[in-house]
């Protein structure tokens, strides 16, 4: 579609014409077609199709007679309550298209956004209404993919958008592996997502339905779940437990850490150390630290050797500690409330630090311990949707079997 600046300054509106059945239009300028002596017609009963974007003051008299189309129909659709609405309020850079028999208005589909579509169509009596939701056409695809130098890396040639590999880590399974540090050369993962087009273009990755990953030989299964109802709604093992827990695995940014992956870093326990019972990340200066867990923060500023140092109070004694800021986030000043996912630093090399790196310490009582995953209350698929659940969700668990690595001719072609 043309962009507003792209078109001549004369030329109010821009009209792509097509007949009906072709998918190819092409433009022309009003201007031309004002002052054309001849209309730009078919002729006979043949349908025309007239695709117009609304330019700025545009009003619907004008485009219909732009369009060479009869407005006085205009008095009879502005009567149609459902559609009064829709009509009136033309935003610059929507798109309306009509469709006419020698200027007698035949149809006017007005894109409302996305997903939901005003169809305005000559039945046999007067105009019928209709919104039509959801206009992009989805399908299920499924792919497999095995790691050897990233997860990006893999996901990407599984022909998966980035999107979609950042659900896998931040909506599945963060909160049971440490995409930071402990991702290993072999591991795999399956997946069942949505794939949507629009007129028969690609346009994104829709949802994950049902993801598997294999961490250093351990699977993890998730599948999305929305009861009919609405009223639960998430990512769930096949079980019907939640995915979310209380503390994510890695409390910072990891993409930032894969970018340049190296696949040295795939070598066990190489970039962690362990000798004083923490975790250390290595990562760029900057990079964002989220809170691991809801909770308040119970210290912020420097704390000698841990320089710029973050403790959250996660309550049941529970704290976690965040070392060599660089500086503090928004969330990460004394007595405030933060969400899990939340800022609170960057990371940084202050106090005895030989480089940049997050120092990550999960304390119980005190104690340094290693991170638990401790599942949230009430995130279970209540009882009484689970036969819903194994329905949906479990149709998609089901097809994880299903899912083969993709040939290269195949994500050439997406
Ligand atoms: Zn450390």
């Amino acid at each position: 579609m043309l962009t507003a600046a792209a078109l001549p300054v004369l030329a109010a509106v821009t009209l792509a014409l097509r007949p009906a059945s072709q998918d190819l239009p092409t433009s022309i300028d009003l201007t031309a077609l004002a002052a054309s002596a001849e209309p730009v017609s078919a002729g006979g009963d043949e349908p025309r199709s007239v695709e117009v974007t609304v330019q700025r003051n545009d009003t619907l008299d004008r485009i219909f007679r732009a369009a060479g189309v009869d407005n006085t129909t205009l008095t009879e659709l502005r009567r149609l309550p459902d559609a009064r609405k829709a009509l009136d309020l033309l935003r610059p850079g929507d798109i309306i298209t009509l469709t006419h028999v020698d200027g007698a208005l035949q149809s006017l589909n007005r894109r409302i956004s996305n997903t939901l579509t005003l169809s305005v169509a000559r039945a046999e009596q007067g105009f019928a209404v209709n919104y039509i939701e959801n206009p992009l056409e989805t399908e299920v695809s499924a792919t497999r993919a095995r790691i050897d130098s990233s997860l990006f890396a893999a996901g990407r040639e599984a022909g998966l958008s980035g999107e979609t590999i950042m659900v896998l880590a931040n909506e599945m399974f963060g909160w049971d592996i440490d995409f930071a540090l402990d991702i290993r050369r072999g591991d795999e993962f399956s997946v069942i997502y949505q794939r949507k087009f629009q007129d028969g273009r690609y346009v994104g990755d829709g949802r994950v339905l049902a993801a598997e990953f294999v961490n250093q030989g351990r699977t993890y299964r998730a599948a999305w779940f929305e009861s009919a109802d609405g009223a639960v709604r998430g990512y769930f093992t096949p079980e019907g437990r939640g995915m979310r827990k209380a503390f994510l695995r890695a409390p910072l940014d990891f993409t930032r850490i894969s970018s340049g992956f190296n696949p040295r870093r795939l070598h066990p326990l190489s970039g962690r150390v362990r000798a004083h019972q923490g975790t250390d990340y290595a990562a760029p200066t900057g990079t964002p630290i989220w809170a691991a867990g809801d909770g308040r923060v119970q210290f912020a500023g420097r704390k000698g050797g841990y320089g710029n140092t973050v403790i959250i109070d996660h309550g049941r004694g529970v704290t976690t500690l965040y070392a060599h800021m660089s500086r503090f986030g928004r969330a990460g000043r004394n007595g405030r409330a933060v969400q899990q996912g939340e800022v609170i630093g960057y990371v940084g090399s202050t106090g005895a630090s030989t480089g940049p790196h997050l120092h990550y310490e999960y304390r119980v009582d005190g104690k340094p311990k290693n991170p638990a995953t401790v599942p949230l209350p009430n995130t279970e698929v209540p009882a009484r949707y689970m036969a819903e659940f194994r329905d949906t969700a479990g149709a998609a668990i089901a097809q994880l079997r299903l899912a083969r690595p993709v040939s290269p001719e195949q994500v050439a072609s997406r």
